[in-house]
């Protein structure tokens, strides 16, 4: 394959930006190889500026759920354009994209739209702490809740790909009340509640693990995280901003039975643009201000384009969407599983609906600690080998791969070929 194109993109780009990206993972960091420039999509596929094609298992990083440039999408966000870009006053679509939330998420009964992931989780602990009164938050290594200050502790996703403990810049007096425990471990939470369980503001987690490479909760998990909050009288905020409509219909907490306090959306919420949001029991939701005494604004919070784009995508899913997710990853876990145990390959597969990981170890992947025994090396071969033969995934092995509604069962079949080669490349090197 040639990528002559995309490596002079590449250079060029470095000398205007950190890395040439505005978002690290994207420089390819750890599979020492440059990154592809991709120049459009459709459906299932991509097609770099070299002119190749590939099945795209990245999707915006999890957004594309209808996969690249949907009809559907495009025109609403089109006609949308045509009225003007935004106003900076309220806009209907604004109400029809929260009302059809409320009507498909749990938790939520009032819900405020922001810009990314991060601002919903930003907001978030903020209105816990202004609801509580409380300082101190807990999270869980390896979870990746985005990049403001108190949440990039321990944290998962680039962080983890990069290998970065903590991030320098965020202030010590604000780390401190960022206490962390091991995904999947009750008894660490009991414990830290235990010694500073009044303290304690919120719990903040990824109902389904995606940041350290997909690590579904062990059963009782999340149970153990409602009843401890409850009984304490901190905030559960369930961080579906990966998992939110991608899980399920109604999210990972409609599917897992478990109802948090807030819940933090983003990507699949945007249909691709730009697009967050926190939400849950009205009562909580009501401090946000101009209601109550909880600050946050933004000035694209809201826009037309964003709502519009969201709200079509939202529209188009069914509950029957998932159960073809649910098929198509099993068939290609159950192909990974096959095409790595006939070449000796250790694979340990984790797969909740349309999210999945393949890690290169013998351990079964319950935390951040077993998800990095995974063999990096074998991940870059790994990598490398399907990206020449036209597979785009995820540049680590810390992260989910995610199918569209626009994946076929030949896209799925010539998937499971491909990771065959790979691993006899591995197997071979
Ligand atoms: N929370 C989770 C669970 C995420 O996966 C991400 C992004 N991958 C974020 C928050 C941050 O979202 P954004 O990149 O839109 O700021």
């Amino acid at each position: 394959m040639d990528f002559s194109k995309s490596a002079a993109a590449y250079k060029e780009a470095r000398l205007s930006m950190p890395g040439g990206v505005n978002s690290p993972v994207r420089s390819f960091p750890a599979v020492d190889l440059n990154p592809i420039y991709m120049d459009h999509g459709k459906g299932s596929k991509v097609y770099d500026l070299d002119g190749n094609e590939y099945i795209d298992y990245v999707l915006e990083w999890g957004p594309l759920i209808l996969g690249h440039a949907d009809e559907r999408v495009l025109e609403f966000v089109k006609q949308t354009a045509d009225k003007g870009f935004g106003f900076g006053a309220p806009h209907v679509l604004e109400t029809q994209l929260a009302e059809l939330v409320k009507n498909r998420v749990p938790s939520i009964e009032m819900i405020r739209m922001v810009n990314s992931g991060t601002e919903a989780t930003m907001s978030a602990i903020r209105l816990a702490r202004g609801y509580t009164g409380r300082d101190v938050i807990l999270k869980f290594e390896g979870c990746y809740h985005g990049s403001s200050d108190s949440l990039l502790i321990k944290a998962g996703s680039g962080v983890a790909t990069l290998g970065l403990p903590d991030s320098p810049g965020v202030p010590a007096q604000l780390a401190k009340d960022t206490l962390t425990v091991p995904y999947n471990d009750p008894e660490s939470v009991a414990e830290v509640f235990k010694r500073f369980g009044q303290d304690i503001a919120c719990v903040i987690v990824e109902p389904v693990g995606g940041n350290m490479g997909v690590v579904p909760p062990m059963p009782g998990f999340l149970e153990s995280l409602r009843k401890i909050t409850k009984e304490y009288g901190s905030l559960l905020i369930f961080d579906e901003v990966m998992t939110g409509f991608r899980v399920d219909y109604h999210c990972a907490q409609g599917y897992l039975g478990v109802i948090p306090d807030l819940t933090t959306l983003g990507k699949v919420i945007g249909g691709g643009l730009p697009v967050g949001a926190y939400g849950g029991k009205s009562e909580i939701m009501k401090m946000v201000a101009p209601e109550g005494p909880v600050y946050q604004a933004g000035t694209l919070s809201g826009n037309p384009l964003a709502m519009a784009a969201g709200y079509m995508t939202l529209s188009q899913l069914k509950p029957e969407d998932y159960t073809v997710f649910h098929e198509q990853a099993k068939i290609l876990t159950e192909g990974f599983k096959a095409a790595a145990s006939k070449y000796g390959i250790a694979l340990s597969i984790n797969q909740v609906g349309a999210m999945m990981s393949f890690f290169f170890t013998d351990q079964k992947v319950t935390d951040y600690k077993s998800a990095k025994s995974s063999d990096l090396d074998r991940f870059k071969t790994y990598f490398a080998a399907m990206i020449e033969q036209g597979i785009s995934l995820p540049p680590s092995q810390f992260e989910s791969v995610f199918l569209s509604t626009r994946h076929s069962m030949n896209d799925v079949e010539k998937t499971i070929d491909a990771a065959e080669h790979a691993f006899r490349k591995i197997a071979e090197s």
